[in-house]
């Protein structure tokens, strides 16, 4: 066998690693410590002592500490099936599927629905996961830059005369930018040009609309879209993802979507973990109302400072630096002053997007806001020359 196979592959990953560093974008897996802003533990609940003892008890009272194969084999537990009711009727859906991750769900969902020949529609700031099982499916891809109905409405009525299914994909509060997409308008266009919306809540699920429901709930349409995606590893401190939409949808899942079919299921006793972060998020508008509350009062001292964090209001505050380096150089100052944040960069975010996220729990106190902002000034203050400027360029570019 020539020797180029294997040494072509060392040397490359080397060479990739090696340009990684020298454009700031290298990265390694480290322990944070301090005030935590890149959580999204939204809740707090986490940490929270009478939520260890339910997992405790959840563990206790579970025969089986396997789930001993896939949900079509034998993993299919009772556990599963209940907990699938349950989140069904807190989504506002008529069915509810679990998948073992968020990434799952989406790329399940996605890869399966769409076909080559679909067309989808992608707000360009849509998650890595909506993105891969965009891809996967081989449908045409159009994205629209953020949150710009405009483009969209064109789009749409544009290829309003197209064989194949359309399907418009969005976040409801975006991840990295922390704004909110206007989902009742998303379904109107949806509507208006023969087409499905398909809504990711992995950041607004505890946070937004009644229980914790949702955006989609508050909006009031989650039975009129087609799926909406609720993760669990954000404000309901577990694990996996609900595809909640229709009784035939899930029925689709179970026979198409690889990445629920393949795999094995989850252990029975963390859905009584998620059973119980359920019962806390519906009953935790106190903790919603004081996460809103430090959101505002962030924001509103950042602006105060001249520093642009985007158009959104919620929990999920960017601070847009533009350079890499600088959003490097403004973390790691953060972080000597006891603060866990860490820089957002490419590919995360576009080229020229580079940022600190961050990201509120209802743990953090006023106090601990104010003190923030302090430390932020304080490390733009003492920027070194050669860390370039404050190029305050953003993925929101369309919208702001
Ligand atoms: N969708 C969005 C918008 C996300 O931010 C994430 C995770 N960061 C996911 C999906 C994936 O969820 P999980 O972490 O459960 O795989």
């Amino acid at each position: 066998m020539p020797e180029t196979f294997p040494s072509g592959i060392r040397s490359r990953i080397s060479d990739e690693l090696a340009s990684l560093r020298k454009q700031s974008q290298f990265r390694d897996l480290e322990i944070l410590h301090g005030v935590n802003l890149s959580s999204n533990d939204y809740l707090g609940l986490a940490t929270r002592p009478e939520f260890k003892q339910a997992v405790l008890d959840a563990v206790s009272q579970a025969e089986s500490m396997g789930s001993t194969g896939s949900r079509l084999l034998s993993g299919n537990a009772r556990a599963w099936k209940d907990l699938e009711t349950e989140f069904a009727q807190f989504a506002g859906t008529e069915a509810a599927l679990y998948f073992g991750s968020g990434y799952a769900a989406n790329v399940g969902l996605l890869s399966s629905i769409l076909t080559p020949g679909d067309i989808v529609f992608s707000d360009e700031c849509n998650h890595a996961s909506l993105i891969d099982g965009m891809r996967l499916s081989g449908a045409e891809k159009i994205i629209y830059p953020h949150l710009d109905l405009d483009f969209l409405g064109k789009a749409l009525a544009e290829h309003r005369g197209a064989a194949g299914a359309k399907l418009i994909v969005t976040e409801s509060l975006f991840s990295m930018e922390g704004d909110i997409a206007p989902l009742d308008q998303l379904l109107r266009l949806a509507r208006a040009n023969g087409a499905e919306l398909v809504i990711d809540e992995a950041h607004a699920i505890g946070v937004y609309g009644p229980q914790g429901r949702g955006l989609a709930a508050q909006f009031g349409i989650e039975r009129e879209v087609f799926a909406i995606v609720h993760t669990c590893g954000k404000a309901l401190a577990s694990m996996g993802a609900f595809v909640c939409g229709g009784a035939t949808l899930k029925q689709f899942l179970i026979n198409r979507a690889r990445t629920f079919i393949f795999t094995t299921a989850a252990v029975p006793y963390m859905a009584g973990q998620i059973r119980a972060a359920l019962e806390f998020a519906q009953t935790a508008d106190s903790k919603r109302v004081h996460l809103q509350s430090i959101a505002t009062a962030l924001r509103q001292a950042l602006r105060t400072r001249g520093l642009r964090s985007g158009n959104g209001n919620s929990h999920i505050v960017p601070v847009f630096f533009g350079s890499n380096e600088m959003a490097l150089h403004v973390a790691e100052k953060l972080r000597s002053n006891g603060f866990a944040v860490k820089p957002i960069r490419p590919p995360t975010v576009p080229a020229g997007a580079a940022r600190v996220r961050l990201s509120l729990t209802s743990n953090i106190t006023l106090a601990q806001v104010h003190q923030l902002v302090s430390a932020i000034s304080a490390a733009i203050e003492s920027t070194p020359p050669s860390t370039g400027t404050n190029a305050l360029h953003s993925c929101l570019s369309a919208s702001s």
